[in-house]
């Protein structure tokens, strides 16, 4: 659970203490009885979205002039905290609300903010953004989806693959060219309605090795044709700069999650070993068991102050994209490696997936690939050197 003392950050106040409880009960009561049936379906419950936006915790963050909580970024921090505490990678709440929705409140022109942030905050409409593609996925210039202006609108086409909330987004974030003869700048971000929308199909909901629950699917345009109002940005062209400007946002959030998964397994494991007898004597009291969960605790702690400081920056404007890369490799990193070492010391209980450490370890693996890979992060880290 949260290491209260190291998390009593600046923005911690008794109105952001009252939502974590209000999220914490949201996540106990809605979320964690439902984690092994949406396994087994692939994704999360439709009416989920909607119950959430009933409670206002749909887009936290967003002004409350659209629908939103009227939060800073530390109510989404929360969210994944909480959401994390219950063991759940099923539900792209995070995407949803502290990505697709920043995107439209960064990008978006008035009139475009009250027509769709407002759908996102209530859960009419559930959102995803739509980057990679087969061929290209750490390259964003490389996009080969196409937006090509004709008349009034532009009509998309390409392929996408591993969309978050691929399914079930009734709003789509695309990342396509307008301009197919340039490289970043050429790309542009298009809002898409799916409802209804010719030309659009969803393709296969992807089995994956971990995250069994979360929706992760295909997507195809073929021809779709929407109003020119659909562009984010005062011009075409201006993409690669947007995505660019949110992405160390993005790489905290899944930093943020990485840390929290780490206490939660230190917390399952802690009180695993010391139930567990082996020799005589309970799994805690040999000293490989404790040294591994001290150095373990130590580099929790040290995650959970740097996620803290990290939160400060961005709520401040001034998170910048290398020290959140920082954040974002090397959270999962260590995510990945004490899961793994909590798992080893279930024994074979550990791999048996009525013991959540299993679903930890298997969830925890895609955390250095998506949201840019551990690699990119290295690089974006050693350019500012
Ligand atoms: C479960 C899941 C959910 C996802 N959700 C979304 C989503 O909602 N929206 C979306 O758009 N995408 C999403 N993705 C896609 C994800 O962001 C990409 O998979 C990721 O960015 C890597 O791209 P790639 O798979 O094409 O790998 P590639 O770019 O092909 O990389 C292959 C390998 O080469 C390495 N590599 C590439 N370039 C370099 C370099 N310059 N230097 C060193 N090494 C390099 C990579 O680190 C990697 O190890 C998701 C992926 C998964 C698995």
């Amino acid at each position: 659970m949260l290491n209260e003392l190291l998390a009593e950050s600046s923005f911690v106040t008794d109105e952001l203490r009252m939502f974590r409880e209000t999220a914490r009960r949201f996540m106990q009561t809605e979320v964690a009885p439902n984690l092994l049936r949406w396994d087994e379906q692939g994704h999360v419950d439709r009416a989920l979205w909607n119950k959430a936006g009933e409670l206002g915790l749909l887009c936290a963050s967003i002004p409350a002039e659209y629908g939103g909580g009227g939060g800073d970024f530390a109510y989404e921090k929360v969210l994944i905290e909480e959401q994390a505490y219950v063991g759940c990678s099923s539900w792209g709440l995070s995407l949803h609300a502290g990505i697709v929705a920043h995107y439209i409140l960064h990008y978006g022109n008035d009139d475009q903010k009250q027509r769709w942030l407002p759908k996102l905050c209530s859960g009419e409409y559930v959102g995803a953004i739509a980057m990679t593609e087969p061929g290209t996925g750490s390259d964003l210039q490389a996009v080969r989806a196409t937006a090509i202006a004709d008349g009034d609108d532009y009509i998309i086409n390409g392929q996408k693959v591993f969309i978050t909330n691929g399914q079930q987004a009734g709003l789509i974030v695309v990342v396509a060219k307008t301009d197919p003869t340039g490289n970043g700048k050429g790309v542009s971000l298009i809002v898409v309605e799916t409802e209804g929308l010719a030309g659009f199909r969803r393709g296969r909901n992807l089995e994956k090795a971990g995250m069994h629950g979360q929706d992760t699917s295909e997507l195809f345009f073929e021809n779709v044709r929407v109003p020119k109002t659909s562009l984010l940005g005062a011009a075409e062209g201006m993409g690669f700069m947007q995505l660019m400007a949110q992405l160390p946002q993005e790489r905290l959030i899944v930093a943020i999650g990485a840390v929290a998964s780490i206490e939660l397994a230190l917390d399952l494991t802690t009180a695993y070993v010391k139930e567990r007898k082996a020799f005589g004597k309970p799994v805690m009291d040999f000293q490989n068991t404790r040294f591994t969960l001290a150095e373990a605790r130590t580099e929790a702690a040290l995650g959970r102050v740097f996620v803290e400081r990290c939160s400060e920056l961005l709520i401040a404007g001034k998170l910048d994209s290398a020290t959140a890369a920082m954040a974002k490799w090397w959270l999962t990193d260590k995510q990945f490696e004490i899961t793994d070492d909590c798992l080893q010391l279930h024994g074979g209980y550990g791999y048996m997936d009525e013991y959540p450490i299993s679903r930890l370890w298997r969830d925890s693996r895609v955390q250095r690939i998506y949201g840019g890979t551990n690699e990119i992060m290295k690089e974006l880290i050693g350019r500012t050197l």
